[in-house]
C-alpha cells in the first residue's frame, strides 16, 4: 500500500504565511493545505489577543475538516505605538486595508519618533480534530527596528520596513528559507515540528 503524507490544513488565506509554513515542513512527510483548497472560509478574528485569535481560526477550521489544522496569529508590536498595531495589523489601516496601505499609515504615526523598537509575534496551534482537548500551542517572537522608510520586495505585510540588525537587512530581503531561521513564525515552527514529532503526529522523510 502506498504510503500517503499526513495532511494537515493551514488555518489562513495569507499567501506569505502560507509559503513560509510550506518551506518549514520540507523534509517531512506533510502535505500542508492552505484552507481555501479545503473548502474552508475565513473567519471574523474577534479576539483581543494572538492567542484567542489563534484558537478562533483553529476551531473554525477544525469543525470543517476531516484533517488536523494548524493556525497561525501573527502580528507587529511597536514599543513607541504602546504595542500597536499587534492583533490589528492585518488591518492597520482600516478593513481590508492592504500591506501597502498598512505600512503607509504606520510609518506616517512613527515620523518624527526616535523609539525605534519592535517585535513581531507569533502563535502557533495544533489542533488534531476540533474534539482537541490537548492543542499544542507554541509562541515566538523576532526583534527588530522600525525603518523610515521600505527596502526590498520579497516577503510580505511588514516585512520592507522591518529592520533585522544583526543581519543589517530588513525582512524582506531575506529568501523564505533565511526568513524561517530567525523569524518569528520559523521559530515558532520549529518547535511545533519537535512537539509533533515527539507525539508521533509527523514522520521526517
Ligand atoms: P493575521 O492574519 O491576523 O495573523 O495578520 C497578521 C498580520 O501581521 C499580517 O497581515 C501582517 O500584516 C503582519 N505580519 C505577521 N507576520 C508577519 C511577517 O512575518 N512579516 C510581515 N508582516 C507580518
Amino acid at each position: 500500500m502506498a504510503f500517503q503524507k499526513q495532511k494537515i490544513v493551514l488555518a489562513t488565506n495569507n499567501q506569505g504565511k502560507l509559503r513560509e509554513l510550506q518551506a518549514c515542513f520540507d523534509g517531512f512527510q506533510v502535505d500542508i493545505i492552505a484552507q481555501s483548497k479545503a473548502g474552508i472560509s475565513p473567519v471574523d478574528e474577534t479576539g483581543n489577543s494572538f492567542l484567542a485569535n489563534a484558537m478562533q481560526k483553529a476551531h473554525h477550521a477544525a469543525s470543517l475538516s476531516e484533517h488536523p489544522v494548524i493556525a497561525d496569529d501573527s502580528g507587529l508590536i511597536v514599543d513607541s505605538l504602546d504595542g500597536m498595531p499587534g492583533v490589528y495589523s492585518a488591518r492597520y489601516a482600516g478593513v481590508n486595508s492592504s500591506d501597502e496601505e498598512n505600512i503607509d499609515f504606520l510609518l506616517k504615526k512613527m515620523e518624527g519618533e526616535n523609539e525605534r523598537q519592535a517585535r513581531f509575534h507569533c502563535c502557533l496551534i495544533y489542533l488534531r480534530s476540533s474534539q482537541d482537548k490537548e492543542p499544542i500551542i507554541v509562541t515566538a517572537e523576532w526583534n527588530g527596528m522600525i525603518c523610515d522608510n521600505q527596502t526590498g520586495n520579497k516577503g510580505f505585510g511588514y516585512d520592507s520596513i522591518f529592520f533585522v540588525p544583526e543581519l543589517k537587512l530588513t525582512a524582506a530581503e531575506l529568501a523564505v528559507d533565511v526568513k524561517n531561521k530567525y523569524s518569528h513564525r520559523g521559530k515558532a515552527n520549529k518547535t511545533l515540528v519537535r512537539e509533533l514529532l515527539k507525539k508521533n503526529l509527523i514522520l521526517e522523510n
